[in-house]
């Protein structure tokens, strides 16, 4: 097992293969100003592989979630997915979806276990506004793709942003009951890469419930720690028994149960989203170092993982990447 100094488990990677994008999103990356890594930089599949297997053989991770950029840019995924689900690991990733509609039966096959995908707006101008990309329609042929692959649940990630699509709260639920998909409405962070984030574009989740409830009967339920949506709060139609949550990451922080680090495409790994230093992962592997050299960085920066973020406290300090670096 791997305690932090304040007393809680450490088991859950998210793991990101590439730091590119197809999508540009407004509230994670700027539009312009963006250099990719080169190729050689980025851990390999075989790298990544090593790490998470010292992950689960030495503390007993359970889950990894696949995260980018955007990780079905990244080639041949499903040998990558093949190769972790074989580790035993709930394996899981978050996507934009859009070419879901091509790879989901492949993903699928290889061991991928559940998908969530990110998705903003159910109106195409709109849409394409936040993204920067014209993609609507492939975004929902992907989660169409994904339930007919057999992923179950598929969740659907929605940031919402005041005065940009805080009026679609009620179209997403309808979209999520309709689809068979659970929405899940996400609190806007400060990690857009613009600065264009403040605290009062942010749409708290508090909000979000009583706008849902103002129109269906809800009744709050557990999260599920293992189904990767811990700190979702989450809730059932009394109607139809779907699901809907919130994820309060600003104004309702879960940091006092967070049991996860975070690993970018070249290999840095952090404690937390919000960290402002890293260890290098990479530099161990590629240094010739052992599974217990590895071991001891990874113990060395989970032993500094503070107790939570300072949004909007005095001492709040941006990371220096954006979203799309870290991987949400
Ligand atoms: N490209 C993939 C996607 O969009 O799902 C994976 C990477 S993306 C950075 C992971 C998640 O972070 C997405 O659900 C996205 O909506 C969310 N996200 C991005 N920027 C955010 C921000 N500033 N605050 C909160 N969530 C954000
Ligand atoms: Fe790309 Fe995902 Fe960020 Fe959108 S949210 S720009 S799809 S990494």
């Amino acid at each position: 097992m791997l305690v932090d100094p304040h007393g809680r488990t450490v088991r859950d990677l998210r793991l990101s293969i590439t730091d590119r994008c197809n999508f540009r999103c407004t509230y994670c990356m700027p539009q312009e100003g963006m250099t990719w890594l080169p190729r050689e930089e980025l851990l390999t599949y075989e790298e990544m592989e090593r790490i998470v297997r010292v992950l689960v053989e030495r503390y007993g991770f359970e889950s990894v979630r696949l995260t980018g950029g955007e990780p079905t840019v990244r080639a041949h995924l499903p040998v990558l997915v093949e190769r972790l689900a074989r580790l035993g690991v709930d394996l899981s990733m978050t996507t934009n979806g859009a070419s879901l509609g091509l790879i989901a039966g492949e993903l699928r096959a290889a061991g991928l276990q559940r998908v969530n995908i990110s998705l903003d707006s159910l109106r195409p101008d709109r849409f394409a506004a936040i993204t920067r990309r014209d993609s609507l329609h492939r975004v929902l042929d992907g989660i169409d793709s994904a339930i007919a692959a057999g992923f179950d649940p598929v969740k659907v990630n929605c940031v919402l942003v005041r005065g940009v699509n805080d009026d679609e709260i009620l179209d997403f639920a309808e979209y999520g009951r309709r689809s068979g998909t659970e929405v899940r409405f996400i609190e806007w962070m400060p990690l857009d890469g613009e600065g264009a984030w403040a605290a009062d574009r942010v749409v708290p989740a508090a909000d979000v419930v009583e706008v849902l409830a103002s129109r269906y009967d809800l009744q709050a339920v557990g999260g599920g720690a293992l189904d990767g949506s811990a700190p979702a709060e989450r809730y059932r139609y009394v109607d139809n028994g779907a699901h809907v949550g919130v994820i309060a990451s600003v104004t309702r922080p879960f940091c006092a149960t967070c049991d996860r680090v975070r690993l970018t495409a070249e290999g840095q790994l952090r404690n937390c989203l919000f960290s402002i230093r890293e260890t290098d992962l990479r530099a161990v592997l590629r240094g010739g170092g052992s599974d217990d050299d590895l071991a001891a960085a990874v113990e060395a920066e989970v032993g500094r993982k503070w107790a939570g973020h300072a949004i909007g406290q005095v001492h709040f300090i941006r990371p220096a990447r954006s979203m799309s670096q870290i991987g949400g």
